[in-house]
């Protein structure tokens, strides 16, 4: 996992707009964009504007990171029309968890039957 700092971090600088995203939706405080290199017909990403360094980084500001970021992840599911056949919220944590980049972020997939448990 990289660490990033906020200064070098790929994650805002796309909620910035200082590198470019296909951003599917935008609030005060989260952003949601395509995924670079999807893994599912629909895969949206769901960050916080401001850095966070992942779910294990979240303080005791919790309600106010998670409220926002999980109310645009299902109101996008939504917009994507994926309620009716279902979709997954993912968030990979720390290196077993399988996190890549260095800052809290919710992946949406659908748009085909994933599998349980994952690998
Ligand atoms: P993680 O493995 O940390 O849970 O997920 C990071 C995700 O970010 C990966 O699915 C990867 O494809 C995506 N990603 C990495 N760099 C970029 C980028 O520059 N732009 C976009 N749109 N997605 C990225
Ligand atoms: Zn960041």
């Amino acid at each position: 996992m990289t660490r990033d700092s906020k200064t070098d971090c790929i994650f805002c600088k796309i909620a910035s707009g200082e590198i470019p995203a296909r951003i599917v939706a935008r609030t005060d405080s989260a952003v949601a964009f395509h995924d670079l290199n999807p893994q599912a017909p629909h895969h949206v990403l769901v960050i916080p504007t401001r850095h966070i360094a992942g779910a294990a980084f979240v303080g005791p500001e919790a309600t106010d990171v998670w409220a926002p970021l999980m109310s645009l992840a299902t109101e996008v599911a939504k917009q994507l029309e994926l309620d009716e056949k279902g979709y997954r919220l993912v968030l990979n944590q720390g290196p077993d968890g399988g996190q890549s980049v260095g800052h809290l972020h919710v992946h949406i997939l659908g748009g085909r039957r994933l599998s349980w448990p994952p690998g």
